[in-house]
């Protein structure tokens, strides 16, 4: 039997890996699951797979899920000491997939013990990409990546030489507003930016997909994660989100990786690596797909993608204040304090005052400069915000 947690049980990724769990029970020891708010949920799946403990980190939430655990056997914890607590305990895999730079010290804990660490909050890599994987290093301890544009450029690496990539292409859906008159984008509403024309996710990652920040991290996370130059990786809008990623070699073939929008095939091949195993997402009939559509993306349009390249080329804690600023920039307009394009506007005003500032290139990166870094970026961003509100 495998042990195994789920941190960020209740969100997309969380539920999506609990349904392979669920089709396999038997493999199974599940150790812990973590939730932010919602105790019906956790405590639900927390019964249903008998787990040792199941975490909410509200604190506020603590007798609710006491409460809805009490005589199931599961442990009821709350707080950020217990989510270390979670991530510590013996397990041979552990999907992180808490949503925002949340994620980072809990998975940095699982990797201390040296357990496996299937990464779906890229947020980490961005935030502490030398951190995290230094972390790994020391401790022979794995990290698989679960976006799946990585986990397509991961499989089309296997066997291969990373010196012989030339560039490395994800793929971008383009979002909810690829088509909308550009001009009226920042007048769109918080509802019609969490409707994606292709997968089904979580509210913030819907709404960064169509602001393109999603893909932004995404470059970072690449460039981390890989070890490649900035230089090397691209990006290109594909509407159909089939391709998920190509690898471009030095003789000119490029290595694709396809297949449908269902996030439980890159959580599924970071389960069972290095095998690869039946899974349940739909085969893809080429001929009645047609035709693949490719465009490069608009730069008026995207303004985050420059963002990502500025933080990729200044490096150091960049990615921390980047990360942060975007995340306060996305609770302002889901609260209706800003417009959709004002998000790139706040992230840029708060680059450009830290790097002036606070040394972002040259200060020394460990855990609590990070943090420290984390924090700053979001009062900067508040400051930007009311300058900016509408
Ligand atoms: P969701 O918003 O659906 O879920 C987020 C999870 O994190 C929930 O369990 C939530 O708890 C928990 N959470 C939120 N805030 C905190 C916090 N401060 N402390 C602890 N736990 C918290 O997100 P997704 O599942 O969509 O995404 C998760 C991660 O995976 C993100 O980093 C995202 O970028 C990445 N990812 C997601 C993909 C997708 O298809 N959804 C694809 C590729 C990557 P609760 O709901 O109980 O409040």
């Amino acid at each position: 039997m495998r042990r195994i947690s789920i941190l960020g049980a209740t969100g997309s990724i969380g539920q999506s890996t609990i349904d392979l769990i669920k089709r396999d029970r038997d493999a199974y020891d599940v150790v812990a699951l973590t939730g932010g708010r919602n105790v019906a949920q956790l405590a639900n799946d927390a019964i249903a797979l008998q787990a040792e403990v199941a975490v909410i980190s509200d604190e506020s939430q603590y007798g609710a899920l006491r409460d809805a655990l009490a005589g199931s056997g599961v442990v009821a914890a709350s707080g950020a000491r217990a989510l270390q607590e979670a991530a510590s305990r013996p397990a041979d895999w552990i999907m992180s997939a808490i949503v925002g730079a949340a994620g980072l010290p809990p998975g940095l804990e699982a990797l201390k013990h040296g357990t496996t660490l299937a990464l779906a909050n890229k947020e980490s890599l961005v935030t502490a990409g030398p951190i995290l994987m230094q972390r790994a290093a020391d401790h022979g301890a794995r990290v698989l990546p679960v976006d799946s544009e990585h986990s397509g450029i991961f499989q089309a690496l296997i066997g291969e030489d990373i010196a012989t990539v030339e560039r490395i292409i994800i793929t971008a859906s383009g979002g909810a507003f690829r088509d909308h008159p550009l001009d009226r984008l920042n007048d769109v509403t918080v509802a019609q930016a969490s409707c994606h024309p292709n997968w089904d996710m979580g509210q913030r990652i819907t709404i960064d997909s169509a602001s393109m920040f999603n893909k932004a991290l995404e470059l970072v996370e690449t460039k981390e994660f890989f070890g490649v130059r900035s230089d090397q990786i691209e990006t290109i809008v594909h509407p159909e989100s089939l391709i998920h990623a190509l690898v471009g070699f030095n003789d000119g073939a490029l290595m694709a990786h396809v297949g449908p929008p269902d996030m439980r095939h890159a959580i599924g091949y970071a389960l069972h690596w290095p095998d690869r195993r039946a899974l349940p997402v739909d085969r893809l009939d080429l001929a009645q797909i047609g035709q693949l559509n490719f465009r490069a993306p608009d730069p008026a349009r995207y303004p985050a993608l420059a963002l990502a390249r500025r933080v990729m080329e200044e490096g150091g804690l960049a990615g921390a204040a980047f990360n942060a600023a975007k995340e306060r920039a996305l609770d302002a307009f889901i609260a209706g304090e800003i417009g959709f394009m004002d998000m790139a506007r706040v992230v840029c005003v708060t680059l450009d005052k830290m790097s002036a500032r606070d040394g972002l290139q040259n200060a020394t990166m460990t855990l609590d400069t990070v943090l420290d870094i984390d924090r700053l970026a979001r009062i900067r961003a508040g400051e930007a915000i009311k300058m900016t509100g509408h």
